[in-house]
C-alpha cells in the first residue's frame, strides 16, 4: 500500500518483526500530532486522561471469561512465581476492576476516562505496514454510567468526538454497524476509511443511510421454491474436490451444488457449516452462530474423516459427532449436489431437512452486491474499507463479572454501565497517508505534520548569505516553539527537493543563492505545488505566527 511503501521510504517506521514497528523520529512526531488531536477531542466530551498497564494478571481475564473465549491472539504467560499473565489486548476488565475499588456511588458517575497505550495481538495474518500489526499503540475510552440512558449519551458523545477526530485528520471515514465480537454488548460501529486495498467489506445503500460491515450485513432472504423434492441418486464424480470441477464436470450452475466447511471450536467441537456453491462462508456468522468459545480454525483431514465425512466429497448425510449448522439459502434450495462423503461421489437431490438434519438452519453467508437494502430495499453497493475507530455498547458483562457496583438513590446496588471505544494511532496515521500523497510523496494535512515547514538551503558552506538566512529562519522558528524542518545537508537541490517532496511538510521554504536575488525566500505549497519568492521579512513574520505557513 501506498501509506507503508511512503512511511517506509521516507523514513517514519522501521519494521522489527512480523507487525511489530518502531516509530523512527519523524513518524513519533507525526504520531504524537494524530495522539493530541484524539485527546483534544475526548477531552472535550468530558474524558479523564489517565494509564493503565500492558501486563495484567490473567486473574481478572478470567473473571470476565475472554480468557477463555479469546483465542491465541491472547498473549498468555507465566511470571516467575508461576502466576499466569497477559498482554493487554483491551482494558475493560481493568477499567471495571478499578470502579469496583474506586465508585461507591451513583453520585460518582457518569465518567469517561481515557488513556493512550500499547496492546498486543498475535495476529495471525501481520501484514506489511501499519494496518494490520501485532503491537499497536490505542487511545482507548471508556464510559461509566448508571444506566442504558446513559450509556446511550457517552455513545453519541464519542461518536460524534470520532467524527471531528476524523474530520481533522483529513480521513473520511464513515460509521458502519459491526459485530460486537469478543466485546460482547448490545450496539457496535466502526469507523471505516473507504480504500480498495482495506481488508473490510462494507455494504453501503447509496438510495439510505444503511451501511454495516460484511461481516454482519444480512444476506438476502432465501427465494422460496416450487420445485419438487426428487430421490437422492449417487453419481461418479472423479476429480471434483472444488465447486468449479464439480460444476464443469456435471454442467450445471454452482446454485446448484451444496458446499461444506469444517471447523474446530476452541472446546473442541467440530462444526459442519453447509452453504450453496456460489456463496461463500462468512466466518463472523459463522463464529457467532456456533458460538466459538475460544475461537474457530479450519478442522484437520482426520478430524473430518472421525466424523463419517470426506474432505472435498463432505456433506452431512450420515455423518456423526458434528454440529450441523445450514445457511437459510441453501436450506431453502431443493435438489442440491452435495458430497456423497466417498472419494470420487456425489449425490443429487440432496434436500435438507429430508437428507440430513440440520442443529441450526442461520444467515452463514455473505451480502452481495445487488442484494436488497434491509432498510429500503433499492440494490447495495460493496466497497472496501479501513477501520480506524470503533465504538461498543458493552453494558454490564464487564462491571458484573468484576462486581463493580454502584449505590444507586434508591439504595441498592446496581452494576456499572459500560462502552468502551478505541482508535489505533498507527491506523490512523497510515490512512491519512493513504488520503493524501502524491507519486512524489506524503502531503501532510497541517494538523498532523510533524513540522509545519521544510526549510531548504541550497549551496552548502560555499554560499555564506544562504547559510545565515537559513540558520536565522531556524532559529527564529524554534525561538517562537514553532519547530521547523532544516535540512541543512550537503547535497544537490534534487537531493533536497526530492526529499522534501517525499517526507510531506504542508510548506517547503527554499533559502538558495536564486531566490536570494529574486527578493529573499521561495515558498512553496507542498499539496498545490504553487511557488512565490516572500521577502525574509515577511517568511519571519509567517513564522512567528501563529497561523500555519501559508504559501
Ligand atoms: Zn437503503
Amino acid at each position: 500500500m501506498a501509506s507503508h511503501r511512503l512511511l517506509v521510504r521516507a523514513g517514519y517506521v522501521r519494521q522489527l518483526g512480523s507487525g511489530i514497528y518502531s516509530l523512527l523520529p519523524l513518524g513519533y512526531r507525526a504520531t504524537s500530532r494524530v495522539e493530541q488531536v484524539i485527546r483534544e477531542e475526548i477531552d472535550r466530551i468530558g474524558g479523564q486522561e489517565m494509564e493503565m498497564p500492558v501486563v495484567h494478571p490473567a486473574e481478572l481475564w478470567k473473571e470476565s471469561g475472554r480468557y477463555f473465549k479469546i483465542g491465541p491472539e491472547l498473549v498468555r504467560f507465566k511470571d516467575r512465581t508461576g502466576r499466569d499473565m497477559v498482554l493487554a489486548m483491551t482494558h475493560e476488565e481493568i477499567v471495571a476492576s478499578l470502579l469496583r475499588d474506586i465508585v461507591r456511588s451513583y453520585r460518582q458517575l457518569p465518567m469517561i476516562v481515557y488513556h493512550f497505550q500499547t496492546k498486543f495481538r498475535d495476529e495471525p495474518r501481520a501484514r506489511g505496514g501499519l494496518l494490520r500489526v501485532r503491537e499497536f499503540v490505542m487511545k482507548d475510552s471508556y464510559s461509566c454510567d448508571v444506566d442504558q440512558a446513559g450509556l446511550d449519551r457517552a455513545y453519541q458523545a464519542h461518536f460524534e468526538a470520532y467524527e471531528r477526530i476524523f474530520k481533522r485528520l483529513g480521513v473520511d471515514a464513515i460509521p458502519v454497524g459491526a459485530d460486537v465480537g469478543i466485546m460482547g454488548g448490545s450496539l457496535a460501529h466502526e469507523f471505516m476509511a473507504l480504500n480498495d486495498f482495506g481488508e473490510d467489506t462494507l455494504v453501503l445503500c447509496e438510495s439510505c443511510d444503511y451501511a454495516a460491515n460484511q461481516q454482519i450485513a444480512p444476506a438476502a432472504k432465501p427465494e422460496p421454491s416450487t420445485e419438487q423434492p426428487r430421490p437422492l441418486e449417487e453419481v461418479a464424480t472423479p476429480g471434483t474436490t472444488t465447486i468449479a470441477t464439480l460444476t464443469k464436470h456435471l454442467g450445471i450452475g454452482a446454485e446448484r451444488t451444496a458446499k461444506a466447511a469444517f471447523f474446530v471450536t476452541g472446546d473442541g467441537r467440530l462444526v459442519t457449516a453447509i452453504v450453496r456453491g456460489d456463496h461463500d462462508v462468512n466466518e463472523t456468522k459463522l463464529f457467532n452462530a456456533a458460538k466459538a468459545v475460544g475461537g474457530l480454525r479450519p478442522a484437520r483431514v482426520e478430524e473430518i474423516r472421525a466424523a463419517g465425512m470426506e474432505p472435498g466429497y463432505g456433506s452431512p448425510i450420515g455423518a456423526h459427532d458434528t454440529v450441523v449448522l445450514v445457511d437459510a439459502i441453501a436450506a431453502a434450495s431443493p435438489n442440491l449436489v452435495a458430497g456423497a462423503n466417498r472419494e470420487g461421489f456425489h449425490y443429487r437431490n440432496v434436500n435438507v431437512g429430508r437428507d440430513f438434519t440440520p442443529d441450526q438452519v442461520v444467515d452463514l453467508v455473505n451480502a452481495r452486491a445487488g442484494d436488497p437494502c434491509p432498510t429500503c430495499g433499492k440494490p447495495l453497493v460493496l466497497r472496501k474499507g479501513i477501520e480506524v475507530g470503533n465504538i461498543f455498547k458493552l453494558g454490564t458483562d464487564f462491571s458484573v463479572a468484576a462486581g463493580a457496583t454502584f449505590l444507586g438513590e434508591d439504595g441498592q446496588a446496581h452494576p456499572i454501565v459500560m462502552g468502551s471505544y478505541g482508535i489505533g494511532l498507527g491506523r490512523a496515521l497510515a490512512c491519512v497517508v493513504e488520503a493524501h500523497h502524491d507519486d512524489k510523496g506524503i502531503i501532510w494535512p497541517a494538523e498532523v505534520a510533524p513540522y509545519a515547514a521544510h526549510l531548504v538551503s541550497i549551496g552548502g558552506a560555499r554560499e555564506a548569505r544562504v547559510t545565515e538566512v537559513a540558520e536565522r529562519l531556524h532559529q527564529v522558528a524554534f525561538d517562537a516553539g514553532r519547530e521547523i524542518l532544516y535540512d541543512d545537508r550537503d547535497e544537490s537541490p534534487g537531493v533536497k527537493f526530492t526529499d522534501a517532496e517525499l517526507l510531506g511538510m504542508p510548506t517547503i521554504l527554499t533559502v538558495s543563492p536564486r531566490s536570494l536575488n529574486a527578493g529573499g525566500v521561495e515558498v512553496k505549497d507542498r499539496a498545490t505545488g504553487e511557488a512565490m519568492t516572500r521577502s525574509i521579512a515577511e517568511v519571519e513574520a509567517m513564522l512567528i505566527g501563529s497561523e500555519a505557513v501559508p504559501a
